[in-house]
């Protein structure tokens, strides 16, 4: 069903595995959605199933809904838990984990240039689809939340007043054609999608190439930043992550080559490099699409 969008010639969001199964079925599966206080006005939840990370961040007069998760249990009811604030949603990219709690809540921003993306993958089917693969899945597919509303574009430069606390949209292509970043300068927090994290992922469709994100990230530095949160692992980062993911678009553009590993889409080629802490920071990223 997922590949009647794939016109590209590539997986469609997260592909399948080499034993045929997508990767949701190598994943332990989360029963409900976490909730934590990441700052001051600043809350994160974790979702059903893979753990990703969508952000509350509250203003006086409004609340600003970081991405929707993939649409299992309600988000909603945590939301409201927290703050009766008028809502603002953003997708950071049109991935189903990102979007499919969507229609819970009014019509989402997202950049145009992922409407394509939006319209092949967050919708009921495709994430029932994704989801129906995970051992002991009743559950999921009863709380799966239905088609989401379609989307408002959301232009880079616009500004998001929430009263006493605003954020800039920032374009980052990379992960995605139309994934953007939003900034609060007033705390240097910046909420960066899936563009850096533990592993960035080029690999799948309506991704950029390398040569394209290496710009992206670069302006980022223009910007003072004290921390960065992500859409999956680790939640909240320092800036040498950022630095890491343009040496590594620095490498890949070299000449250098990476090697084949394990990623949630099944074999991947992606380049690494060791952080001080220890932990590793990973570049996936498709042969082809080197440049541009
Ligand atoms: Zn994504």
């Amino acid at each position: 069903m997922l590949n009647e969008h794939d016109k590209g010639g590539k997986p469609p969001f997260g592909g399948h595995g080499p034993d045929g199964k997508p990767p949701f079925a190598r994943m332990k599966p989360l029963k409900e959605i976490l909730t934590e206080q990441v700052g001051a006005g600043v809350f994160a939840f974790s979702a059903p199933p893979m753990r990703g990370h969508q952000y509350l961040v509250l203003g006086k007069e409004k609340a600003l809904l970081i991405d929707t998760g993939f649409g299992i249990y309600s988000l909603k009811e945590k939301v409201r838990g927290i703050t009766e604030l008028p809502i603002i949603v953003v997708n950071t990219h049109a991935h189903p984990d990102h979007c499919g709690g969507n229609a819970e809540f009014d019509a989402p921003l997202l950049h145009p240039d992922d409407f394509e993306a939006y319209a092949a993958n967050t919708g009921y089917a495709a994430r029932y689809e994704e989801i129906s693969h995970i051992p002991d899945s009743a559950e999921y597919l009863e709380n799966l939340q239905p088609d989401p509303p379609a989307p408002v574009p959301l232009r880079e430069g616009t500004t998001l007043d929430l009263g006493g606390r605003t954020l800039e949209v920032i374009l980052l292509r990379g992960h995605t054609r139309g994934s953007i970043a939003l900034f609060d300068r007033q705390t240097g927090s910046l909420f960066a999608g899936d563009n850096i994290q533990q592993m960035t992922n080029l690999t799948e469709q309506w991704a950029s190439s390398v040569e394209e994100l290496l710009p992206e990230l670069e302006k980022l530095r223009e910007l003072p930043i004290e921390k960065i949160y992500s859409g999956h692992n680790p939640m909240c980062m320092g800036t040498e992550w950022l630095e890491s993911k343009i040496r590594l678009c620095q490498r890949l553009l070299a000449g250098e080559q990476g090697t084949e590993r394990r990623g949630r889409g099944g074999m991947l080629l992606a380049l690494s490099e060791q952080l001080p802490d220890g932990e590793e920071s990973v570049l996936a990223y498709d042969p082809a699409r080197i440049r541009r």
